[in-house]
């Protein structure tokens, strides 16, 4: 972009004045052109935005005069050096989450110079959630990881341990390889979200969806007990079925694990209005009013202790926001401690 921007507004440059001034003004770079005196001849509007001066008191004036802020400190430096060494120098600012890359061209024969301002504070942003993402994930695989070292050396320094014993440790190390197992589904589910692709999307029966992550729940849970109720069926919704099976199953799954044996979970499905009103209720031991507000969020667990050890790592709600909102839906719960929970939905109906 830096080549084609000194060519381009360069003298000898074909493009008339006014395109260029289009053209400029349409960039998400903020430009900032100035003559041999070091005064403002040119800011485009992305520039004026950036650094929060209106353009009209940007033309004729010295960097220095525009203020005592970092930016402007940087900017000045940056084109002092320029001018200096004739070279491209680059530089960056951050303050309050704000994050720019700063570039100065020297413009040999005009014998001023450009500045130009990137703004990559979305960048940044994404790269700060990766971040977490990753220490999060690094963090919840730790403990498995530990208890499987653990016990494996136990085993390779105990050959001699007696049966039960070596029984208990196996089976604690299929456990927590089992809770990794886990938790890589669910990370790599979450990143395949991203781009979910079109073709996927098909109509599908709801309560055919249901009905399968009934059957499946209880082969895992034979006791728990599960109703479908509905006024008829089926009812059809625009989805990726394999997705948004996985965030009913999610849903049903966290309604056994959060309640006493046997577990009682209702699911309700209603059509009105062009849309599809699900309600998933259970009588577990319910929601802290606190946490509501938290539940949907990446690894957040009430009770990490409780979660650990049922084998989860607080990521199946978020998960399930985002194949809900990726079907154009929504998902809200309500919850009373002690006597259970209701994550509601509505989905577009077809
Ligand atoms: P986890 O893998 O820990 O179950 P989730 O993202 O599925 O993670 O849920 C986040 C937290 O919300 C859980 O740790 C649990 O405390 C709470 N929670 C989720 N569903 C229920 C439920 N049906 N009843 C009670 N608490 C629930």
């Amino acid at each position: 972009m830096r080549k084609w921007l000194c060519k381009f507004l360069s003298p000898k440059s074909e493009s008339k004045d006014s395109d260029k001034e289009v053209i400029l003004e349409s960039l998400e770079e903020g430009v900032i052109s100035l003559n041999k005196e070091s005064e403002i001849i040119f800011a485009n509007y992305m520039a004026s935005k950036m650094v929060a001066i209106p353009k009209r008191e940007l033309n004729g004036k010295k960097l220095e005069a525009l203020g005592e802020g970092l930016l402007f400190k940087k900017l000045n430096a940056l084109l002092v050096e320029c001018l200096k060494r004739e070279t491209i120098l680059t530089d960056s600012f951050s303050k309050d989450k704000i994050y720019y890359d700063l570039i100065a061209v020297p413009q040999r024969e005009k014998k001023g110079a450009i500045l130009i301002l990137q703004d990559k504070s979305a960048h940044h942003k994404v790269m700060e959630v990766g971040k977490d993402f990753i220490t999060n994930a690094s963090h919840e695989l730790k403990t498995p990881i530990t208890i499987i070292k653990g016990f494996a050396e136990t085993l390779q320094d105990m050959p001699e341990l007696p049966r039960e014993m070596v029984v208990e440790i196996t089976n604690k190390i299929v456990k927590s390889c089992q809770r990794m197992d886990q938790l890589v589904k669910n990370l790599l589910t979450l990143a395949d979200l991203e781009n979910l692709p079109a073709v996927r999307f098909q109509e599908c029966d709801l309560i055919a969806l249901f009905e399968s992550c009934q059957d499946f729940l209880l082969t895992a849970h034979p006791s728990a007990r599960i109703a479908i109720e509905k006024k008829r069926s089926p009812i059809m919704v625009h989805a990726d079925p394999d997705i948004l099976e996985l965030a009913l199953l999610n849903l049903l799954e966290n309604g056994v694990k959060y309640s006493s044996s046997p577990a009682e979970i209702t699911v309700t499905i209603e059509e009105a209005g062009g849309k599809v009103k699900i309600a998933i209720r259970d009588k577990g031991i319910g929601i802290p009013q606190e946490s509501l507000e938290h539940i949907f969020t990446r690894f957040y667990t009430v009770d990490k202790a409780r979660s650990r050890r049922l084998g989860g790592a607080g990521l199946g709600l978020s998960i399930v926001k985002t194949i809900i909102e990726k079907h154009q839906g929504e998902i809200s719960v309500t919850s009373q401690l002690g006597s259970g929970s209701t994550f509601w939905i509505t989905l577009p109906s077809v």
